[in-house]
């Protein structure tokens, strides 16, 4: 199995890859495998696996209160890599974030991907729990995205927490994280975001992931003003085809993202569901044609469960 930034350097032209989320909790994987297959035809090179930390539900209880509960609906990013790396052979790439874990629970988790040989993590902080009104470190835990590189990128070295350890085995693991060629929410502005951008890769991670975007002019501007601030790793584009028409609203709000007028009207001219799905599919061809043209390292698209408008984009370009 390889790294995914040995793919990339060991590329002739760009690379298909894709991102999917684990099965909601009693779902059968066998789902997301039929999903999976169809794309396989199109070579990804690697499949990343979203990380779903708990949230509090809230539970009627027989005396009429309510009873507060953290739950996980959607458990198993780590099985379902191991699972997705045995049955296709294909690399995976689970995430990883800092919300709800101590860094001893960190260095549990990459002790379990290093002994299945899973040598790729996209490290990422994570968003708050919801009802939470911004990202609560968890007690012992990272506080942002680039001490969690570091600690990734400590065990890479055979610096593991405890300093009592005898010659401790160092991991390899290739590490990615994530850029925001539209700003991180929380950021005051791009410039103090790729500040902080620069300390990941500083502290040892090797490529980077975009949010998706609909205008590819923000993704090339972004990469641009990443290399005005010395960042020179890989910049993988993150590609989401558009599949129904409530996503005009939802994308925006839950991403942060913009939306560009022609596709807003392509969208709202649509009749029928299939008809949005295939503006989303001419739409994402579209943006992928010309970032391939501009000879990005690999596209990135979001399957969010989905997979048909992805098979339909990847036959027209891998
Ligand atoms: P960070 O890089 O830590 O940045 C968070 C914010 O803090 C930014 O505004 C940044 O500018 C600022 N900042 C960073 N470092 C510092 C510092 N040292 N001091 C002060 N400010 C700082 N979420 C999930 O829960 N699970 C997933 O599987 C998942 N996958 C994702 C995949 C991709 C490709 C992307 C783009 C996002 C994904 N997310 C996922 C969402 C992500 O967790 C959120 O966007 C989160 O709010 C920020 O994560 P980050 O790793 O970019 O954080």
């Amino acid at each position: 199995m390889a790294k995914v930034i040995e793919h990339i350097k060991n590329a002739k032209s760009t690379l298909f890859s894709l991102e999917i989320l684990p099965p909601s909790t009693g779902e059968s994987i066998q789902k997301l495998f039929d999903n999976v297959a169809p794309l396989m035809e199109f070579k990804p090179k690697f499949i990343d696996v979203t990380y779903h930390r708990e949230e509090y539900v809230f539970k009627k209880m027989p005396n009429g209160l309510l009873e507060q509960k953290s739950i996980r609906k959607r458990p198993g990013t780590v099985s379902i890599c191991a699972a997705l790396m045995h049955k296709f052979n294909v690399d995976t790439v689970p995430h990883i974030i800092c919300g709800g874990f101590t860094k001893e629970e960190t260095e549990y988790a990459l002790i379990d991907l290093n002994f299945l040989g899973i040598d790729n993590v996209l490290a990422l902080r994570g968003d708050s729990i919801k009802g939470q009104k911004s990202f609560e470190p968890t007690p012992g835990g990272h506080r942002f995205a680039d001490e969690l590189v570091s600690q990734i990128h400590d065990m890479n070295r055979g610096h593991y927490l405890s300093d009592e350890l005898q010659n401790p085995t160092p991991t390899k693991f290739c590490i990615g994280v994530a850029g925001y060629p539209e700003k991180h929410f929380e950021s005051p502005n791009l410039k103090t975001d790729l500040k902080y951008l620069k300390k990941k890769i500083e502290n040892g991670a090797d490529y980077i992931v975009t949010q998706m975007f609909f205008d590819n002019a923000k993704y090339f501007d972004y990469v641009e003003k990443c290399q005005a601030e010395g960042i020179t790793v890989p910049i993988i584009p993150g590609l989401k085809p558009i599949t129904t028409k409530s996503q005009i609203f939802n994308l925006p709000r839950n991403f942060f993202i913009d939306m560009p007028e022609d596709l807003i009207d392509a969208i709202e001219k649509c009749r029928t569901d299939d008809d949005v799905k295939n503006v989303g599919i001419e739409w994402a061809i579209h943006q992928s044609k010309e970032l391939i043209a501009n000879k990005v390292p690999c596209l990135h698209f979001y399957s969010m469960g989905k997979s048909t408008s992805i098979q339909h984009i990847a036959s027209k370009l891998f």
